[in-house]
This record gives C-alpha cells, structure tokens and sequence, in this order.
C-alpha cells in the first residue's frame, strides 16, 4: 500500500499548479506536495522580477506564455482574484541593426498578438527623460548606439507571483490536496516493478519506477512522483541516472528608487490605464520593471558569459555588480536616475537549458519532471501545470487555456521539437 498516489516535490509556481490541475482533473487522487521550505513559494517564485510577456520567437514557448496569461487575466477578471496584473506592456528599446535582425520574429508575432514597432516620437512619450544617444554621456566607452525604434508588446505587463501562488495553493488545498513543508527531500529511491526479493534489486534488467522518497524522518511512498524543484532538480536526479538539463545561473535584482525615480513611474503615452511605463528593455538587456507600491524600478540584466555555472542555495545580490555593470548603462539612457538609490536588492537563480532556453516536460516510469524554466516560469506556470496533468493521464496534447493545444512531448528530450528561443531575459 502507498501512502499516496502523487507527490509532488516542489511547491514553487509549478509545483502548485501540477498539483492544482492534477487534483481538479482527478478528483479521487490522494495528492502530498512536499517542500523544504517553511511555506510555498519561497524558491525562485518570490525571487522573480515579476513580468510577463507573450513576445517569444519559438511558437511552444509563446503557446505556454500566451495561454497563462489569458489564464491569469481571467483568475483576476472573472474569478476576482486580484493578482495584482497590469498590462503596462513590454518595451524593448532597439537599435537599427537590432530591428533588422529580429524583424521575422516581430513579424510572425504581430500575426499572433497584439504588438507594434514603434518610433522615436512616440518612444518620447512613454519615456520623455530618455537619453536617445548615450554614447554622448558615456564617450563611448560602453559602445552603445542611439535608440532608434520601440518593440511594443501589449499584452505583457507586470503582476505578483506571491498572490499567484496563493491563488494555485489555495484551490489546490480546497480541493483536498495536502502539503508538507520544512521537509527536505533527499533522495528519490527507485525499486523494480516486480520484486523477486534478492539483495541489490532493482537490477539493470528488471523493470524500475520510483518507490519511495527519502526524509529525516523515514519514506513516504506514492505511485507517481513530480519533481517540481527547479535548480535543485539535479541533486534528486542525478542520483538515479537521470538528467535534469537544468544549468543553474545567478540573477539579481536592484530595487532603485527616489524623486527621479518617481517622476519617470508614470507617463501620459503609458498604455495601462493607471498610465504606468512599460517594463522596458534597454539594448545591452538592462531592463526597469515598474514597481508602483514601492514607488520604485526593478533593475536587472542577465549576464551570461563571465556568471559562472554553479548551484546556491542562498545567493545573494553582488553590489558591485549593480554599480559596474548595471548602472553605467541605465545611467547612459536615463541620467536623470543619477541620484537614485537602492532601497533593496535580492538574487535568485534561472534554470536555464543551454540548448534551446525553454523548459523540459517529460515522464519517465511513474515520474514526472517539470522543469528548467529559463527565466521566465511564472508567466508559464498556469500551461505548465496542464502539461504535467496531461503526461500524468497519457494524453497526447495538452489543452491550453486560450483553447490552443500542445503535444505532451514537446518539451521532452527524445522528440524534442522546439527551436532556439531568441527572446529570453
Ligand atoms: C532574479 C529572477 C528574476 C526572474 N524574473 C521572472 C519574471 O519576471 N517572470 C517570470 O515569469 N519568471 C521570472 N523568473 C523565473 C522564475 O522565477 C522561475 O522560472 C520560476 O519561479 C520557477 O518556478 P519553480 O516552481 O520551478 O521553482 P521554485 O519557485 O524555485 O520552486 C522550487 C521549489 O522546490 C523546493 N525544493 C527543491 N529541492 C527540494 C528538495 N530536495 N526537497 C524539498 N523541496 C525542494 C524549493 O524549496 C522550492 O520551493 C525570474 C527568476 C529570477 C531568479
């Protein structure tokens, strides 16, 4: 006999919503999601820059982004379950050279999505305090050229992970679904399907599936397993020979604020309602995410060559990493932020697949593993929890919420079939 039928191990964004869609779509399962933290959400979830966007080159990463956000707009509207969502937009500001060379992707988005490429003019009426040409400040030594064009995406914006999570943690929890927290996982135990009862089973050829996991405390066992744990995923993978593609990277958040900061928040030519500035992308990738209540700018930049490959536990943000590599950019193209101050600053970790960028979905025996969400897993989360149940009830495609579907297996790694994603974070 198990103790339960599911375990989900993880209780981030995607944990949550496994556990969610699971439950609702089979309502008999007697569901455990496990986290080693005192509460859900409190790995990379809360670390999130809090944006979301559907502007992706590859057509299975826009279906996940495009159909969660229809999702999340519809918790907020319709179910009136405020997650604080607001479409300010996406603005990546561009150089000529940089409009020319992803004008495809922008063109095979138009056909799916609201978005517009803008010009300078109208560039200055989100951003009047925009320094076009910030190679007059920075004598050229950051070696930027002037802004030239907008990509605008409309149906992106910014919202709040923790009240997402609490939405998914809450109805998953209606429903029945139980959790475990300040329990750490340490090992997936695997045993063969049929046991002949000799010392050293499960031999390589017998038939394996996962049996058990191992806490402090002794084993829980279940008949299925999801492995929800983000950059953690190779410590419990490895382990039994299976490989989690996850490449863990720090990233770090400055939370600037003060009057410049506030003067720039909201603008006339803001597409919100409340006229908020879009989160916006400068060219070198430093982007502002708008943060109302703190009267602040989230300001980050994904560094790849020169950031190490290394798993932490707890990393934190480097401030010398703001004042060197951060600032003088954001200072290039907006000196008015010259007397800003940082008021907070944390740091995370992407789980990033080196090969493409775009998550991993797979079940192998009775385990289901979701993961490597490259940067932008929030905005995924509502269309990976459905892929996960889908695997788990041996559909082939997963419907999605805005009606598209998706074959369960896309984001496997045997039939693997998503291509190089251009637009990451
Ligand atoms: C700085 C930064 C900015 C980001 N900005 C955005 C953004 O703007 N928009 C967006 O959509 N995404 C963003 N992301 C990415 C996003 O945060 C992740 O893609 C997403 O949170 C992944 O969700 P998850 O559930 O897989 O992981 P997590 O939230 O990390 O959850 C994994 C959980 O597994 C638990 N766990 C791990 N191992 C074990 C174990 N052995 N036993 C028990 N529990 C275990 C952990 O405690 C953790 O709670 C950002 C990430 C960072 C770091």
């Amino acid at each position: 006999m198990n103790d339960y039928d599911v375990i989900i191990i993880g209780a981030g964004i995607i944990g949550l919503s496994s556990a969610y869609y699971l439950k609702r779509n089979n309502r008999d399962l007697n569901i455990l999601v496990i986290d080693k933290n005192p509460t859900y959400a409190q790995g990379n979830t809360s670390r999130a820059a809090a944006g979301f966007r559907d502007l992706f080159s590859s057509d299975p990463n826009f279906k996940l982004a495009h159909s969660s956000i229809e999702f999340y707009k519809h918790v907020q509207n319709e179910l009136k379950y405020n997650l604080d969502m607001k479409f300010v937009g996406y603005l990546y500001l561009l150089e000529e050279k940089t409009l020319k060379m992803y004008e495809r992707i922008f063109e095979n988005l138009s056909k799916k999505t609201r978005v517009e490429i803008i010009d300078s003019d109208r560039i200055r009426e989100i951003h009047p305090d925009l320094n076009f040409n910030p190679d007059e400040i920075s004598s050229g030594i950051i070696g930027i050229d002037k802004i030239e064009h907008g990509f605008l995406g409309y149906n992106c914006g910014i919202f709040e992970p923790d009240l997402l999570s609490s939405f998914y943690y809450e109805k998953s929890k209606e429903l029945g679904v139980k959790f475990m927290f300040n329990t750490d996982v340490e090992s997936l135990i695997l045993e063969p399907v049929n046991r002949i009862d000799y010392p050293g089973e499960p031999f390589v050829w017998q038939e394996k599936r996962v049996g058990s996991i191992k806490i402090k405390n002794g084993n829980i066992r279940a008949d299925y397993f999801v492995i929800a744990t983000d950059v953690w995923s190779s410590l419990l993978l490895y382990p039994i020979g299976i490989d989690s593609y996850a490449v863990p990277k720090k990233r770090q958040i400055f939370q600037i604020t003060g009057e410049s900061v506030k003067k720039i928040l909201f603008s006339s030519g803001g597409i919100s309602e409340d006229k908020i500035i879009p989160f916006t992308v400068l060219p070198k990738g430093v982007y502002m995410r708008p943060s109302i209540k703190e009267n602040s700018l989230r300001v980050s930049v994904s560094d790849d060559i020169g950031r190490n490959i290394m798993l932490e536990d707890d990393p934190q943000p480097e401030m010398n990493f703001y004042a060197y590599n951060i600032r003088p950019v954001l200072l290039a193209y907006y000196p008015v932020l010259e007397n800003s101050k940082i008021f907070s600053s944390w740091a995370g970790q992407y789980s990033i697949s080196t090969r493409d960028d775009q998550p991993y979905i797979f079940k192998t025996m009775n385990l289901i593993y979701a993961g490597v969400t490259s940067g932008s897993g929030v905005m995924k989360g509502d269309a990976i929890g459905r892929m996960v149940e889908s695997l788990f009830s041996g559909r082939e495609n997963a419907k999605l919420f805005d009606g598209s579907s998706i074959g369960s297996d896309t984001f496997g790694f045997i039939n693997r079939n998503v291509p190089y994603e251009e637009f990451v974070l």
